[in-house]
Parts: structure tokens; sequence; C-alpha cells
């Protein structure tokens, strides 16, 4: 049997009213409208942040604010994975295109990367989107586990002090 290499240790609390960041490719804007108007109840007790057109779209369909980032090929999903890691996103709802090559598709990947580095719930599909908005955490404080990378970090300041 295998052993996962990394333990787990800390956690980080995604509080009852949570931050959730929403993302939709151009083929899938359309159904990501659909879907948060039919959950805008839901949506209405956290706080929104999406990319640019995402979010201009998101506003006007829920007449609720959403912090609007860059636009996603302009950087709008480096943003969206640098407040990840700096533990200011709790819920990330990401309905990308898998039928179409995006011109920022190595954020992309960046971004979902970084969603599970951090151990977020994402949700890429209207599916599990459902499944995620209907959980009775979203309106409760959850602990979510994080991963020690510890040793990882030790073993690069080891590097860094052979160099200097
Ligand atoms: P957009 O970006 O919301 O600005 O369209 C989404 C994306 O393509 O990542």
């Amino acid at each position: 049997m295998t052993m996962n290499k990394h333990k787990t240790s800390q956690t980080r609390t995604l509080h009852v009213r949570k931050r959730v960041a929403l993302v939709a490719h151009d083929h899938k804007k359309d159904d990501l409208m659909d879907w948060a108007v039919y959950n805008r109840h839901v949506l209405s007790a956290h706080e929104l942040l999406a990319t640019g057109t995402t979010g201009l779209l998101l506003e006007k369909a829920l007449d609720l604010p959403v912090r609007r980032l860059l636009s996603g090929p302009l950087g709008g999903d480096q943003q969206l994975g640098a407040l990840i890691a700096e533990g200011e996103v709790d819920v990330l709802i990401f309905f990308w295109d898998p039928m179409e090559a995006q011109p920022h598709d190595p954020d992309i990947k960046a971004l979902l990367r970084l969603g599970v580095v951090w151990n977020i719930p994402i949700a890429c599909d209207r599916s599990t989107a459902d499944f995620l908005l209907t959980s009775p955490l979203m309106h409760e404080a959850y602990e979510a586990l994080l991963t020690d990378y510890t040793e990882y970090q030790q073993r690069l300041k080891k590097r860094i002090g052979k160099v200097k």
C-alpha cells in the first residue's frame, strides 16, 4: 500500500459566510448564469467573487454585489489562484469548457492545481455544483484539513542554504 507522503495537520476554517469564486468559459456562461439564478437565494448568503466577464454577467443576472477580478485570459485566473493560496477563497465554481482549448490553458491548470493544494471544494460541472451548494456545510463553519508541506519547505531551505 502506498502511503501519502504528505501528512495533514493544520486546518483552515471556512466560515458560515463563505467566499465563493465563480468562473465560466464563454460557452459555459449561459449554463452558469442559469444555475446561479436558480440558486440565487443560497448564493446571496455568501460573498461572491468572479473573473471579469463572468462577474459582470453575474451582477446583472443576480442583482448582487460581485467582486470582479481581471478577465480570465488577462490574468483573472491567476489572481484567483493567488487568492486561494492566501486563504481568501473558500469555494470554487468553475465551469470550464471541455470542448475548446483556451489561450490561457496554463492559468486554468494552475488555478485548479492550487484549489487542490489548498483543499478547497471545487465544482467543475453543474451536478457537482448542485451537490456542493445543497451541502449542509455551506451553512456551517467547516475545518478544512491542510496538507503539511513542512518537509518540502525544509528541503527547499536546505537547498537554498547550499547555494549561498
Ligand atoms: P471571464 O474569464 O470571466 O473574464 O470570461 C473566464 C475565463 O476564461 O477564465
